[in-house]
């Protein structure tokens, strides 16, 4: 019997594709977004502890309780805002769950939701599964300014959610408080929901800060904050993320988490926990990781890249006009089959499939891995 592909036009990620094509041609991957280097052994030793204490079954739906305390601490701290431990935040398996839960518990049938191009993979596939209509407003380059006319001009009755991704990935760009009180403006007398990415909150370079978005008080209630603990604590293969939002929004939300994957790792929600409430764990992370960007780019001033600013995340892009026409893809491919280091092409995130010679560059990596991937791609 022939079996009807229900999402024809669903390939690959390109996240999977491009590790895969690394692997085959032993390259540096710098494609993919995730640390090169070794998790806490004080985190690992507490998994261990945790584990050998017997936490080894389903966690409560939600999350464990001591998790939702400290990351509701956590908020109030940085940010100013209470969220309810029992009724405001869920943990989920990795950020990605979160985003599809939040996705499915609001988006019906023909419902529009506004999302900002580049956009990261994972919105629109959800959008598509839960039958609403992407509409996509690009961040123009080079400096991918937010249009907030134009949103404003494609909001009407049927806007159900606006997905906001800050800092931005793939192009690092973190939203200002004028970009906020922009939105705020367009939100205003409307019932709809913001879902605010905000999975490299503690990535934020130059002396700027992060502002999440549920921080604003004309936000808050109708704001949905994911965030990611893989990210903060370099496990990104632990799948440990969470989501904080309103009462009657998070009812919603768990709705959709519980029969997806009922719970997260039960042991490790425990260590994070303990590991969460010693600050300097993810205070320390913004001069880290600008480092390692300043390192990277340090290291590749010999190369004919042209690097885009980042304020944030661990991505930088780069423009390699001055060495090749190919397509961004192809380009991909022959550096990661040829000069050994794998890339993100960026027209992967654009629908029409723009393609502005861009590259993205993961830059959480050792000293040396990022020394050795700038030596080989500065002879291009
Ligand atoms: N967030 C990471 C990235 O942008 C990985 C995403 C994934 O592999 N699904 O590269």
């Amino acid at each position: 019997m022939a079996n009807h592909s229900k999402f024809p036009n669903l390939g690959i990620s390109i996240f999977s594709a491009m590790s895969a094509l690394a692997q085959q041609y032993g390259a540096i991957n710098l494609a993919q977004g995730f640390p090169g280097f070794e998790v806490s052994e004080q985190l690992v030793d507490l998994v261990g502890t945790y584990m050998r204490k017997g936490v080894n079954q389903y966690s409560p739906m939600e999350g464990v309780l001591r998790l939702r305390e400290v990351i509701s601490q956590k908020q109030k701290n940085l940010y100013g805002i209470s969220y309810d431990v029992a009724t405001e935040v869920t943990i989920s398996a990795g950020a990605t769950e979160a985003v599809f839960a939040a996705i499915s518990a609001f988006v019906h049938e023909g419902d529009e939701v506004i999302c900002f191009e580049p956009v990261f993979d994972i919105y629109p596939p959800a959008i598509d599964f839960n039958k609403g209509k992407l509409i996509r407003i690009k961040l123009e380059t080079p400096h991918f300014h937010y249009d907030w006319d134009k949103v404003a001009a494609l909001v009407n009755p049927k806007t159900k959610l606006i997905i906001l991704n800050t800092p931005h990935n793939p192009t690092g760009k973190i939203l200002t408080a004028i970009d906020i009180e922009k939105l705020v403006a367009i939100v205003k007398n409307t019932s709809i929901v913001v879902i605010s990415d905000e999975v490299y909150e503690h990535m934020v370079f130059d002396g700027k800060s992060h502002l999440s978005l549920a921080s604003h008080p004309q936000l808050y209630d109708r704001t949905v904050v994911i965030a990611s603990l893989g990210k903060v604590f370099h496990c990104t293969g632990w799948r440990i993320g969470y989501c904080l939002a309103p009462k009657y929004l998070t009812a919603e939300i768990r709705k959709v988490h519980q029969f997806v994957t009922f719970s997260a790792n039960t042991p490790i929600q425990y260590a994070m926990a303990d590991f969460l409430e010693q600050q300097e764990n993810y205070l320390s992370l913004s001069k880290f990781f600008q480092q390692k960007r300043d390192f990277f780019i340090a290291q590749m001033s010999g190369s004919a890249f042209k690097f885009l600013p980042t304020d944030g995340s661990y991505f930088l892009l780069a423009d390699y006009s001055a060495i090749s026409q190919m397509s961004d893809l192809e380009f991909v491919k022959w550096i990661t089959q040829k000069h050994a280091v794998a890339a993100i092409p960026v027209s992967v995130f654009n629908a029409d499939g723009q393609d502005d010679k861009l590259i993205r560059f993961c830059f959480a990596k050792k000293e040396q891995e990022l020394a050795e991937a700038a030596k080989r791609l500065c002879v291009i």
